[in-house]
């Protein structure tokens, strides 16, 4: 640089010191890459979420064990105001502590099942026959019943297989662990008039007219003929490849109002299924003891900060839910986006840099309940645009990391176009590390994560896109997420690129720009309850 040119930049930077503040800082960015290529903390966290932590279902006393030990870290780490935020989950926790599935007969082994969550323990081993039953496609209530009546003598005193064997065909041609430069490039280019295509957010797309029942009515009413009916066991087919298998939960919450229920790789549940249809009477073995934890109707959200300076009431937030599926321990959903958050924080923190604005790490429960901590917290604090509370008004921008272990490759914003240039600037320092963008959004529609939770109530939450590496296809919600399933190069990268996004928006001196009250999008309409 010539050094005309140079005074006349120093002359600029004389005149124009909030301006300058706006832009990225190099060497806060460069310090926070080494900061974390050096001496990241990532996978330590990560251990101790999922293999001590792990699984971390709502309202079990795992799930509030990981939130005591991440306050615990974050406040080792020099973080203050360290707590968990109780909100009213109002129903039990549930564990499953032990299991185990056997045939018996005709032949001798081991079967490969996970628990379906909020249903009862057998009381001791069981061992009874197995009979399949089949349910009519997309039935109406009526014709399901009188599907189920046809098939009464299959019920009573049996473990009951409920549906017919699902063919899983090979996949020929698997899905891409990455998405291409170019494609996310246009998805988050400010002049692509087409770039809304992209991403998620299609819902409502390649479907006929609904079906007269949705599944969760479909199960009911089965779990209603199957108790009335002297079933011992329900069965239900995991109906994915390799063995994987995603077991939710009881919907009722209520132990009583169901059977005993699994759901078993479909492997096995094809081999009885094929067994059955021989003629060959199959005995099958259980043992299941659940536990249930009354204390668990109180949930928490674990919460942690670095305070700000001139600016200290405005909050910039980061985080994501902690909360997990029960049938592995929750690696890639979500302790990777917790994990995350707390290591751009800790990268901050570990850098002595002061922010003007506080910075909160927030890790939520009940988000795959329905983003119950995240809505509860939002409620308490802020309230919403048309009935905000007074930190509405110094809210400024929550992150979110809620797509597996895949790098972040660009962020959704809740606002208007001005706030998503911020970020866009915040992150093109971060390109080689595959950060393609941001873009905003107008929908305050909640659904799929947090940060939605934000954006219903007219705040701006930011959703960051990611590489799918192998979410869709393996560990979203499956036996299989594991610790295994971490790349830790990707994290890092996520990590750095976001810890130096919130420093921005905690430093800048303005905060994120905002919808005005004029601007505001309505809220969605409610289907009347
Ligand atoms: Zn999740």
């Amino acid at each position: 640089m010539k050094r005309t040119m140079c005074f006349a930049l120093f002359a600029a930077l004389l005149l124009a010191p909030a301006a300058a503040q706006e832009k990225p800082n190099a060497d806060i960015n460069a310090k926070i890459r080494q900061e974390e290529n050096s001496r990241s903390q990532i996978m330590r966290t990560l251990h101790f979420l999922t293999d001590v932590y792990g699984p971390r279902l709502t309202g079990s006393p795992s799930l509030k064990a990981a939130g005591e030990w991440a306050v615990k870290t974050m406040e080792s780490w020099g973080f203050t105001n360290g707590h968990l935020e109780p909100w009213d989950f109002g129903h039990p926790g549930w564990v499953n502590e032990h299991f185990s599935a056997h045939i018996v007969s005709p032949v001798k082994d081991q079967l490969t099942a996970e628990v379906i969550a909020w249903t009862p323990s057998t009381n001791g081993t069981i061992v009874a026959q197995a009979s399949q039953i089949v349910l009519p496609e997309r039935p109406t209530s009526a014709e399901l019943a009188s599907a189920l009546a046809s098939q009464r003598d299959r019920v009573n005193g049996r473990i009951v297989l409920v549906g017919k064997h699902t063919f899983v065909p090979v996949t020929i041609t698997p899905p891409a662990k990455r998405r291409a430069d170019d494609q996310v490039r246009a998805q988050y280019d400010p002049n692509n008039p087409n770039a809304g295509q992209f991403g998620r957010g299609g819902r409502g797309q390649n479907q006929g007219p609904p079906p007269p029942m949705t599944a969760n009515d479909i199960n009911r009413q089965v779990d209603e003929f199957l108790v009335a009916n002297g079933a011992r066991l329900r069965v239900n087919d995991a109906a994915r490849e390799h063995g994987q298998i995603i077991a939710f939960s009881n919907r009722t919450y209520d132990p009583a109002k169901a059977l005993p229920t699994v759901v078993l790789r479909n492997e096995d549940y094809g081999r009885i299924s094929r067994i059955l249809a021989d003629g060959t009477p199959v005995e099958l073995e259980f043992d299941i003891v659940n536990k249930v934890y009354p204390e668990g109707a109180t949930a928490y959200n674990a919460i942690a900060e670095i305070p700000g300076s001139d600016k200290k009431d405005e909050v910039v937030m980061l985080g994501g839910h902690l909360d997990s599926w029960h049938s592995a321990t929750g690696a890639t959903d979500n302790a990777i986006g917790c994990a995350v958050m707390m290591e751009a924080a800790r990268i901050l923190k570990a850098l002595n840099v002061q922010p003007r604005r506080t910075i909160r790490v927030a890790l939520w429960g009940g988000e795959e309940q329905g983003l119950l901590g995240s809505k509860a917290y939002v409620k308490e604090h802020f309230g919403t645009a048309e009935s905000p509370k007074p930190e509405f008004a110094t809210f400024a921008g929550y992150f979110n990391v809620d797509s597996g272990t895949g790098r972040i490759r660009g962020a959704s914003v809740f606002g208007p176009d001005a706030a998503a240039a911020v970020l866009r600037e915040a992150f093109a320092p971060f390109e080689d590390l595959g950060m393609m963008g941001a873009s905003a959004t107008r929908s305050r529609r909640s659904g799929g994560t947090d940060s939605t939770s934000f954006n219903e109530a007219g705040l701006p939450g930011i959703g960051l896109s990611q590489d799918p590496i192998e979410y869709g296809s393996y560990t979203w919600h499956t036996n299989l997420d594991t610790y295994e399933r971490i790349v830790l190069d990707d994290v890092q990268k996520s990590a750095i690129a976001i810890a130096a996004a919130v420093y921005q928006l905690a430093t800048r001196e303005t905060m994120l720009p905002r919808f005005s009250k004029e601007e505001m999008p309505a809220p969605p309409l409610r289907p009347p309850q």
